[in-house]
């Protein structure tokens, strides 16, 4: 079989650190597992062009969120022999799932394997807006030291209200750990939790635009769909609370590139943290690099150490089953038998 996997430019750093596992250099530990079985195995940088050219030989084709390979409805209709795509992470927006699912190719991820690693930066991302952090840590690297310059927008986390818009996996993680915090969490989802369950993370369910009129946080943590594609258009943002964060680790498309700097420019959101920006990488001139009160980062919060081990091990898995004709583990299956079966994607999907 020809599996390529498109992955991101490691550089020196990357063949110096085998435990950077999704880098290109490090080829998520595959390349001699998968040539001692006779496979060929190409691995690439290069998302377009590259991607391009071995398309229409490839039987599986490997991507992954943080260097997303955009596999659109045109590619898909070159791949006349691609039957499987695994997205190494979690999230398969980069995929044309529709195409998939009419070309009868089974699109999977490894599911969960990030969770953890994105619940604790999506806490970090909040503190770090609330307490004022960054512009605290610029007057130390500045020589500076103005108390008051910091604390006039520095708040404690405690009594707050916290939105949580999809209450998946990474959802819940992360009202595990806000719950030491002692704030107020309401939350959002197209498939509501079971009351012991809502009573046990400290949650209550609330329509969505009731939490962004409410809210003095709001985490997003729902796939990138159809549906949830530009949810915070300009309207919702400028119905947030005045002086309210946002934070989204979730897919940078779910946010309006444009009206969210309107709303940090006037001072209607107080700060915007994530790490999820459209397109990836983000280009130089990416107005949120440079917009007011913004604590972004590049694409890694999934992507810890830990985590390139997981998802690691979950593509090896995938593939061996594949190869030997078994099933893939049912919670990683985002497309199959020509369908989106993934409870997460398929409402979207329906409609
Ligand atoms: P999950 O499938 O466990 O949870 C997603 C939740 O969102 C589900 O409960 C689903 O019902 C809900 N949802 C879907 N559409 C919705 C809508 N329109 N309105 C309200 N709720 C909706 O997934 P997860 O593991 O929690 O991950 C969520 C997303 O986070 C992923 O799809 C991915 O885009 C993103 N993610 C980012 C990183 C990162 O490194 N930044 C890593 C992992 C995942």
């Amino acid at each position: 079989m020809k599996i390529v996997a498109v992955l991101y430019p490691g550089g020196e750093i990357a063949k110096r650190t085998p435990a950077i596992l999704g880098s290109a250099e490090n080829a998520l530990g595959l390349t001699n597992f998968l040539k001692d079985k006779g496979h060929e195995f190409i691995v690439l940088t290069d998302k377009e062009e590259e991607l391009d050219k071995h398309i229409s030989t490839t039987d599986i084709l490997i991507t992954t969120p943080f260097w997303p390979a955009y596999v659109t409805k045109e590619r898909i209709s070159k791949a006349s022999n691609l039957k499987l795509i695994l997205t190494a992470g979690v999230g398969s927006d980069h995929i044309d799932l529709a195409a998939a699912a009419s070309s009868k190719i089974t699109v999977a991820e490894i599911t969960g394997s990030n969770v953890v690693s994105v619940a604790e930066q999506v806490v970090m991302h909040i503190l770090a807006l609330v307490r004022n952090y960054i512009p605290a840590y610029k007057q130390v690297i500045e020589g500076r030291w103005d108390i008051a310059e910091i604390a006039s927008n520095a708040h404690d986390l405690e009594d707050k209200v916290v939105g949580i818009i999809g209450m998946g996996r990474i959802g819940q993680r992360v009202c595990e750990r806000l719950k030491a915090f002692d704030v107020k969490m309401l939350y959002h989802d197209q498939i509501p939790l079971r009351t012991a369950e809502e009573f046990v993370l400290g949650v209550r369910y609330t329509p969505r635009d009731q939490i962004v009129e409410q809210a003095d946080v709001i985490t997003i943590n729902t796939p990138l769909t159809p549906e949830t594609d530009g949810m915070f258009n300009r309207d919702l943002l400028f119905k947030m609370k005045k002086g309210a964060y946002l934070v989204n680790t979730a897919r940078g498309k779910i946010v309006d590139t444009h009206a969210l700097v309107e709303s940090l420019e006037e001072g209607h959101l107080a700060g915007y943290a994530g790490d999820v920006w459209y397109p990836q990488p983000a280009t130089g001139d990416h107005p949120w690099r440079h917009m007011p009160n913004h604590a972004m980062v590049p694409h890694y919060s999934g992507t810890t150490l830990e985590a390139q081990n997981r998802y690691a091990n979950g593509i090896k898995d995938c593939l061996m089953r594949f190869l030997e004709n078994r099933p893939l583990e049912q919670q990683y299956l985002i497309v199959d038998k020509g369908g989106v079966v993934s409870p997460s994607y398929s409402y979207a999907f329906k409609k």
